[in-house]
């Protein structure tokens, strides 16, 4: 071994002490965050219920939070504290609009089965008023993967079908990170998904690839906060305890 080669061993040698010492001395303390803290918030009831930060849409008693597209009261269906798609009365959207949030929303389809595929217990939600997570009946219902229940539509079928039964109430959890745009409007980071269907991860973190489309390719629009839009599909299904709670 010629002399540079033995000095670089010698150093290799103690650097590596060195850092092991380094790593021994530290104090637990030091690794340790205390600043800031968490903010303290009350969870809710069975983990299903509005939680102490949530801003609530729908709690049964109103539908003063939603309008139809043209800014005009609900003529949706609201008896005994459940909301319910009425037939051809359009979409409806929140009067608040939003970017990143977590929302929690609870779907029945229709007891009465009626129509096959597509037809059967459709509706959706759509964030910032582009991205569509799909509802449906799906129990015993077949359809295109990426169209059925918990799929980002015509993007990503579910990892699972976790579909109960048509007249059972269903959950999704859903977290959404909205996209993000240069000033020139061009994309900077897409949407991101992640949704938990009756307590099942159906969507993991799933890149969105851009406006939901019925018919062709996705692509993706520069917008800001927008509202959140559930489907009215002709089929009567119904909501109850609709809450979010903002990322951004
Ligand atoms: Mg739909």
């Amino acid at each position: 071994m010629n002399c540079n080669k033995t000095i670089f061993v010698k150093l290799f040698l103690i650097f590596g002490i060195l850092k092991s010492l380094a790593q021994v001395e530290m104090k637990p303390e030091q690794t340790e965050v205390w600043e800031p803290q968490p903010k303290i918030i009350t969870p809710g009831f069975n983990n299903h219920q509005a939680p102490s930060d949530a801003i609530i849409l729908f709690d049964g008693s109103s539908l003063e939070n939603f309008t139809n597209l043209k800014g005009e009261p609900v003529k949706w269906n609201l008896k005994d504290g459940l909301l319910t798609v009425v037939k051809s009365m359009g979409d409806i959207i929140s009067k608040k609009s939003f970017g990143s949030i977590q929302l929690h929303i609870e779907w029945r389809s229709p007891s009465m089965i009626e129509g096959e595929g597509q037809g059967r217990g459709n509706s959706g939600i759509f964030f910032q008023n582009e991205y569509e997570v799909q509802i449906q009946d799906n129990f015993n219902n077949k359809t295109y993967a990426n169209g059925q229940a918990a799929a980002i539509y015509k993007q990503q079928p579910p990892l699972v079908n976790a579909c109960r039964k048509p007249g059972e109430w269903q959950t999704y959890d859903i977290i959404y990170n909205a996209p993000k745009f240069y000033l020139d409007s061009t994309l900077a980071s897409p949407a991101r998904v992640t949704v938990i269907h009756n307590g099942v991860l159906v969507q993991n973190n799933y890149e969105i690839k851009g406006k939901t489309l019925w018919q062709g390719m996705p692509y993706y629009k520069a917008h800001g906060k927008a509202p959140i839009k559930i489907q009215e599909h002709g089929n009567p299904v119904s909501f109850r305890n609709i809450w979010v709670r903002e990322l951004d």
